[in-house]
């Protein structure tokens, strides 16, 4: 009994009130029986009681445990938490709407035993995902591997399986920001993946709005790459010769022409163009000094107001 391998299963969770339940029951009905079990609910700061669902889970069987934020620190902050707490030889995570199938568990630690210390899963799309999500999360994709220096695969989705190893090597980080499917990329190790389709969400709905996924490729991008910082100066030397030849050009009409020079609108615009140039590689700047800013105060990227991970 003792030698049997332990799997923890993290579950990060804010406002899922509604699918909670739901949630571990379909979970259970897909662990396979030659593993022992540790499941980690992270509530992410929920404010509509489903802490009180985990707790009561909690409380009725021994392998379930909580963690529970002082207040909403995002996804990818739960499962980072998720991940520094397990004792598990592997750690799978997913989310608890069930658009991560429980079903595919057995396949994701089926490559585990396989050897495979990394295994991810890929999404493909589903007719119930909203045609703006494909197209977001198509462009996310596009965006990003253009822009940084990670290569992402299209689709991979925050379910997955990590091998202790990988989990150890996950704990040195402690990135504001952290952005777990490139981080884990990035650290390498025997990595596979496997596909599934997703599905709608059970209940409740979801937490990622447009203004997030956009915040979401930003820093994925300014995570990983300094690309776009070397652009701005690409811009501003393409910009510089432009100008430049006009003013050349206008030097010629001053002085080898009588034509009056052709009015200030064209100065205006350049202006106005230059200016607004001049803004956007500002922005590009102060969103890298604003990530320095950030990580210097080196602060925690989660704070734990009570768990029973100890009990
Ligand atoms: N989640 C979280 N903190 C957040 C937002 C989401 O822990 O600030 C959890 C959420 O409960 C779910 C998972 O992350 O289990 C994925 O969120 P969601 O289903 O809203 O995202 P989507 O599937 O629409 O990308
Ligand atoms: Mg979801």
């Amino acid at each position: 009994m003792n030698n049997l391998k332990k799997v923890s299963i993290i579950v990060p969770c804010y406002n899922e009130s509604e699918s909670l339940l739901l949630f571990y029951n379909e979970l259970t009905k897909h662990l396979p029986e030659t593993y022992l079990y540790e499941i980690i609910f992270v509530n992410d700061g929920s404010d509509d009681g489903t802490l009180e669902i985990i707790k009561n889970i909690s409380n009725n069987h021994s392998q379930v445990y909580y963690i529970s934020f002082s207040r909403n620190f995002g996804h990818q902050n739960a499962l980072k938490a998720g991940f520094d707490l397990t004792s598990g030889d592997c750690a799978i995570c997913l989310d608890s709407d069930l658009q991560h199938p429980p079903q595919l568990i057995p396949e994701l630690l089926k490559k585990w035993e396989e050897g495979f210390e990394s295994v991810f899963t890929k999404r493909i799309d589903h007719d119930s995902i909203s045609t703006f999500k494909k197209i977001t999360s198509k462009a996310f994709y596009r965006l990003t591997n253009h822009l940084s220096d990670v290569q992402l695969e299209v689709g991979v989705a925050d379910f997955r399986l990590l091998d202790r190893k990988v989990v150890d090597a996950l704990k040195n980080f402690s990135e504001n920001e952290i952005f777990l499917r490139a981080v884990i990329q990035w650290l390498g190790f025997k990595q596979t993946f496997i596909e599934y389709k997703a599905g709608e969400r059970i209940a409740g709905v979801s937490k990622y709005t447009f203004k997030n996924m956009f915040s979401f490729a930003l820093s994925g991008i300014t995570a990983f790459s300094v690309k776009p910082l070397r652009f701005s100066i690409y811009l501003g030397l393409i910009f510089a010769f432009l100008a430049f030849i006009y003013g050349m050009y206008a030097l010629y009409v001053f002085i080898f022409t009588d034509a009056a020079m052709p009015g200030w609108t064209s100065i205006l615009m350049s202006v106005l163009f230059i200016g607004g140039l001049n803004l956007l590689m500002l922005g590009i700047i102060g969103e890298y000094l604003g990530k320095l800013f950030i990580e210097n105060k080196k602060r925690p990227n989660y704070i734990i107001s009570e768990t029973d991970l100890l009990k």
